[in-house]
């Protein structure tokens, strides 16, 4: 049965779950507030430097293809990416520089050779975390979850055989700490926390499965930079018949008989059988159905982390430096305590330096260097103040002049930043959080909103907010489920 879909948001969850329901023979039509796509997954261009300005962590590109093999196109051939040989590279305090080999043996006789740790380790943690993640990631990922059919599923049964092997009980750090001599490594391993907008020392070690993403199944990057994954999608969408509307922010869904009638859009009113909304869930209940409570759930679940980023054009070149590059806090542990309890910002934060113009060779101009400095932040509480703000921009430019032996704060000729108040203002989600909700308690998985609510017809939700969480892949994920729901959905009305 064709229906009129409208999708509110063209970040990647909805541009994904556009692509499937249009080759489903739906009628979708993407509604977008701002005057481009791809929400969090964007590009500043500034100066003569191109910078993406959200995620730089392309992994599982398989669902990328996936959605380009979706429907007769022409636009998959012009996506190219590669796998990278180093996934990152981790500056500490005291000098040590250890690289993130993708080769597992040969970051395994790094490891071994810079800070001492027996290869043997690091092998097996490898595959323990694989093991985690081949177990749950049909589960927690790419099915609707707290479900009945989900839990009585293939997947569902495997994973009540072999609950223990989720590793619930201890919290990352606690397992790293349990798996490593070396106190570097447990540092690399518990970062994997902040993937997902989280804190190491509270979320439970089955979130150390996402460092089996980028050691095992690999780390990649677009030959053109992140923004081509939101580029090549939209004009795949738009060869499947979907249409996208900028500037056009949806102000309220029309409901008649608690059934999706369509909805309003900068004043108009416009018909649609269902509604997926890619928008953050919590300013979705709260703008788009003010009359009804926000729910539960979604009020009480803590919040990811958010960010700030100082996009700087740099004059000189750095060969020492790969794509991604960590500089580590001495004190991790207080980083968090800043993070997710003060919310503050620590004095010494891990700074993140993400150059894509060690891949393309076209962000910056010749002999310079297209520079995103990124620390995780606390969500926007109204703390963000200018002097804070000029405060950690020295902080970071002595972390990283101290740290590479070099006077960055010369070499900075451009700027733009980041903060959770402009992601918060650019793409409605509450607080700037990056991620939606952190996955900092044992039952964040079981907390978080559902794809579909069945007390209202035809309404979905897609992205980062709602199940299965944030990050491309799993925002990817999400519009699998929810193009599979409606799927079924009319299915079942045809018998
Ligand atoms: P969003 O990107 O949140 O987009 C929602 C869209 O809805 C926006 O375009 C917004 O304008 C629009 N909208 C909102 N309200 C309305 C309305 N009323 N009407 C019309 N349109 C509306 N993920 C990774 O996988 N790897 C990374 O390395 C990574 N790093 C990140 C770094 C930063 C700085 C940030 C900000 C994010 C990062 N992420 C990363 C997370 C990732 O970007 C998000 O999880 C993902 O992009 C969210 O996609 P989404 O589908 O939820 O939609």
């Amino acid at each position: 049965m064709k229906e009129k879909i409208a999708i509110v948001g063209s970040g990647i969850g909805g541009i994904a779950a556009a692509i499937r329901l249009a080759a489903q023979g739906h009628d979708v039509t993407v509604f977008e507030q701002a005057d481009k796509p791809g929400g969090k997954l964007n590009e500043l261009k500034q100066d003569g430097f191109r910078f993406d300005t959200g995620p730089s962590l392309f992994t599982l590109p398989g669902l990328v293809e996936e959605l380009f093999s979706i429907g007769k196109s022409s636009a998959q051939t012009n996506f190219k990416y590669h796998k990278l040989e180093n996934v990152c590279k981790y500056h500490y305090e005291d000098g040590t520089v250890l690289n993130a080999w993708a080769d597992p043996h040969r970051f395994a006789s790094e490891a071994c050779e810079k800070v001492g740790e027996p290869a043997w380790r690091v092998h097996n943690y490898l595959n323990k975390v694989k093991e985690m993640y081949n177990l749950s990631a049909g589960l927690f990922i790419f099915r609707p979850f707290a479900r009945w059919e989900t839990f009585r599923s293939e997947a569902g049964k495997k994973v009540a055989k072999k609950f223990h092997k989720l590793d619930m009980l201890l919290s990352m750090h606690q397992r790293n700490k349990r798996s490593f001599k070396s106190k570097h490594l447990v540092k690399l391993f518990d970062r994997y926390g902040t993937y997902n907008g989280s804190n190491p020392y509270r979320a439970p070690a089955t979130l150390n499965m996402i460092a089996h993403l980028e050691h095992s199944e690999g780390a990649y990057f677009p030959d053109k930079g992140m923004y081509d994954i939101i580029t090549q999608l939209v004009n795949h969408a738009r060869e499947l018949g979907v249409v996208f509307n900028f500037n056009s922010r949806v102000e309220e869904v029309l409901f008649q008989n608690n059934k999706v009638r369509g909805g309003r859009v900068n004043g108009s009113r416009f018909f649609a059988d269902r509604v997926v909304s890619d928008m953050d869930v919590t300013g979705f209940y709260k703008h788009l159905m003010p009359a009804r409570k926000i729910p539960l759930r979604v009020r009480l679940m803590e919040k990811s982390s958010s960010a700030v980023i100082f996009y700087w054009g740099i004059n000189h070149t750095f060969p020492g430096l790969e794509l991604h590059n960590i500089f580590f806090a001495e004190n991790y542990k207080e980083e968090f305590r800043y993070l997710f309890r003060k919310k503050q910002l620590y004095y010494d934060p891990t700074v993140y330096v993400f150059i894509s113009n060690k891949v393309t060779g076209t962000d910056a101009p010749a002999g310079m260097e297209n520079w995103f400095v990124m620390i995780n932040a606390p969500v926007n509480q109204g703390q963000y103040t200018k002097e804070m703000m000029a405060e950690l921009r020295t902080n970071i430019i002595n972390k990283l002049s101290r740290m590479l032996d070099v006077d960055v704060n010369k070499h900075i000729v451009s700027e733009s930043i980041g903060t959770p108040v402009t992601i918060e203002e650019n793409t409605s989600s509450a607080g700037g959080a990056i991620y939606g909700s952190s996955s900092n308690s044992r039952f964040s998985a079981f907390m978080r909103h559902p794809n579909r609510v069945k007390r209202f017809g035809g309404l979905h939700f897609v992205g980062g907010s709602v199940h299965p969480g944030g990050g491309i892949p799993l925002c990817i994920a999400s519009a699998g489920i929810v193009s599979n729901d409606i799927e079924n959905e009319n299915q079942k009305s045809k018998k």
